[in-house]
Formats: C-alpha cells, structure tokens, sequence
C-alpha cells in the first residue's frame, strides 16, 4: 500500500519490540509507563457515573461542544486555581487525554520543517507525534533539576523555534524537576526571544514529599507577557485513571480557536460520559483523597527501588532519586568494566525475568546509550527488591 509521505519521518518504536517479549511467564516487569490498576478509586468513579447518568442523561450521552462539557470545564478551572493557576472555564479545552493536545499542539503549530526543541530525554510519543508533522526536533540537555535554562536560552536564539516542549515537573522519562529559578530563566528567555512555551504535566500532582515548584503556567502571572506565550497540557491519567482519557489545554485564545478547529475534524469532542463521569467525581470532593492515596503509595516503591538500586548496582548505576512521578532515570557508569550499554543490559535482564526500558529511543538526537528507565509504579516493594536483585544479576553476566 502507498502510504502518506508524513510517515517517512517516524519508525515504530524500539520499545514495541521489547514489549513483545514481556508475555514471557515470571517477568516482572518495570518497563511500562501505566499507573497502578489497583491504585484505581473505583468506588468513586462509579458513584461519580452512576450521578452522571441518573442527574445529566442528555449532557453524558449526547453529543457534545468541541470544547468540552462545560461542568467539567467549570471543576478544571477550579482544580487549576488550586495549583495556582487562574483560568476562566473557556481559558481551557478538554482533549481526550493529554496525548490529544500534543497532537493538536502538532497540527496547528508544525509546518514540514518547523524547529521544535525538546528535552534530551523527552517523551518518546512526543517526539513520534510532532514528526508525523514534519517538526526538526533539537534537544536540550536535561539534568536532575530539569532543562539547562542557559543552553535552551542559546539554543532558542540559534534556531528560532516553533516552539518549546518542556516536562517541567518529574519528566518522563527522566524523573527530573526544573527548579524555580530555571522556571523563571524559560518563561524570561519565552519573553525576550517571543518563543512559545508548551508545558506538558501529566505528573506535577503525584509528588512524594514536598510540592514541586509552581508550574511554569503559575509563574506567568511573575513574569509579565509569559502567559501570551504559554500553553499548558494537564491530564488526569497518572492520578485518577488513563482510560476515562481526560485531559486538558490551557492556551491563548487565537490558539485555543484554531486545536478547538481541529479536534472538531478529529473526534468532534471528548466522550462526553467520561467528562460528565470527571466532573462529578472532581465535584464529590474525593480528589484529594486520592491523590494523598497515590503519592503515598508511589513514594514507598520509589524508596523501595532507590535503595534496591543503591545495593544492588553500587557504583556500576548512577542516578537522582525522584521526587514524585512515576520512573527511575538511571545510567550504566561502566564502573570496574561493567556494561556500558543499557540495551545489552535489556536482553540479558529478560533472561533473568526482568524488563525495563534502554534509554537512546527516548533522544531526538545524540542518544546516550548508556541510560535506562525503570518504572516504579506497578511492582510493590517486595517485587521491585525481586526484579531489581535480578536487575544485579544481569550486570553481573
Ligand atoms: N505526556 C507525558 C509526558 C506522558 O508521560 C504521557 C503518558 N505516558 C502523556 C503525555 C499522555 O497521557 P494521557 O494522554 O493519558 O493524558
């Protein structure tokens, strides 16, 4: 068959491949970025539908506005003033999960041959959607306190972007959080340089310990002409549930106009009853709940693996012990002429019986071969000493 020209630029990913080989009996996996299935607040959410059918029939299983359900619109609004974000209901459009913005983002911001800097690592279905529309991607490096504001500064003056797609807050894949003051470094340079700034945040409420810095999106209101040029991508996925596919966009209105344009050609609107389902749940007050549920639970695996790591690896691994979200960033050092090479490591870790995930697909450019990521969210302590302890055995040899 003669496919379109568009997906020349894309290659399915090397992960696909690995994931064929998880089926295998015993594996434990930390390869996946899914949350918890047993983290799931069913009780809630079938409350929460069973109100959205008996009180708003016609708003869950009509059709409905582009935009979004205006419940919905109304407890994000809130649910974002919380965080310290001020939005209207129509300052934000509901998108079928997250994912939908970035390509929303993509089909009304990428011409064939627009630069569009990314992190170095970034999220690998990021780097798939924008070059389906043709973007040039250019990565800035990352450390453990996030994107290195002066390079990015330099890089937007060299190459004009598009615009700039950060993770601010516990990326994925690199666990990392920009500090506050890098946060103010971007959204000055967004400002001097009149670059747009797409702030993805899908993990920024399943922190550990302490909050994480104020999004970039709260910090608009410190910086004056940053909130022109900024967008913001939330998602109840990692916290509440992927599959109800609820995610949010708060934009510009010029911009907000045209993504509403083309989701309307995409999927005409979010499913309603999930967003009617959303709304209620977010109206019952069981949000916080949940989240203090989550981070809990979450916060004891990622201790969990972080000292699993530390014995079982030593020096052969390095990495920074994340403080909310979902992965493990790690790197083989090459320590007393250990593997160097993450994917090396992978085949030998599945004949041990453990996944993860080599770390070069998740690079626009210069992959470092020598990262990994592993998830922590879906294996409970006694499985990540298990899977880790395998994780050893495999470096070993
Ligand atoms: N952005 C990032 C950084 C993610 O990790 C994910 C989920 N893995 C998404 C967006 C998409 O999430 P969803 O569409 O479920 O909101």
């Amino acid at each position: 068959m003669q496919f379109a020209s568009r997906l020349d630029n894309v290659e399915t990913s090397a992960i696909r491949e690995l994931f064929k080989l998880l089926g295998k009996p015993g594996i434990i996996s930390f390869a996946g970025g899914f949350p918890d299935s047993a983290m799931f607040d069913v009780e809630g959410l079938r409350e929460a539908s069973r109100r959205a059918l008996d009180e708003e029939p016609g708003g869950a299983l009509q059709y409905g506005a582009t935009e979004g359900y205006e419940p919905l619109r109304a407890q994000l609004s809130s649910f974002m003033k919380n965080k310290g974000v001020d939005v209207a209901p129509d300052g934000l459009i509901v998108t079928t999960g997250s994912q939908q913005a970035l390509d929303l983002l993509g089909k009304t911001l990428i011409s064939p041959g627009d630069k569009v800097i990314v992190e170095g690592p970034t999220f690998l279905a990021t780097i798939q959607c924008f070059r389906l529309y043709g973007a040039q991607l250019i990565s800035a490096p990352v450390d453990a306190n996030g994107v290195d504001a002066d390079k990015l500064e330099a890089l937007i003056a060299e190459h004009k972007p598009k615009f700039v797609y950060l993770i601010p807050t516990f990326g994925n894949p690199s666990g990392g959080t920009l500090s506050l003051e890098r946060r103010k470094k971007v959204l000055q340079a967004a400002v001097k340089h009149g670059t747009v700034i797409v702030e993805d945040d899908p993990y920024g409420d399943l922190y550990f310990g302490e909050a994480p810095p104020p999004s970039l999106m709260a910090l608009t209101a410190q910086v004056p002409g940053s909130r022109e040029l900024l967008v913001h991508c939330g998602s109840l996925s990692k916290v509440l549930s992927p599959g109800l596919r609820i995610g949010w966009m708060i934009a510009p209105a010029e911009l907000l106009a045209k993504a509403t344009m083309c989701k309307q050609f995409s999927d005409a609107h979010t499913s309603t009853f999930a967003q009617a389902t959303a709304a209620q749940y977010l109206k019952s007050g069981r949000m916080p709940a949940t989240l203090a549920h989550v981070r809990e639970v979450y916060g004891q695996r990622a201790a969990a693996m972080g000292a699993a790591l530390k014995r079982e690896m030593g020096d052969a691994v390095s990495f920074t012990q994340p403080g909310g979200g979902l992965f493990f960033w790690a790197r083989l050092t090459g320590a007393g002429g250990k593997l160097a090479d993450a994917n090396q490591l992978a085949k030998r870790a599945i004949e041990k019986g453990v996944a993860f995930v080599p770390g070069a697909p998740f690079f626009a450019q210069d992959p470092d071969v020598a990262t990994f990521r592993l998830s922590f969210a879906t294996a409970n302590a006694e499985k990540i000493e298990e899977g880790i302890g395998r994780l050893g055995q495999a470096l070993k040899g």
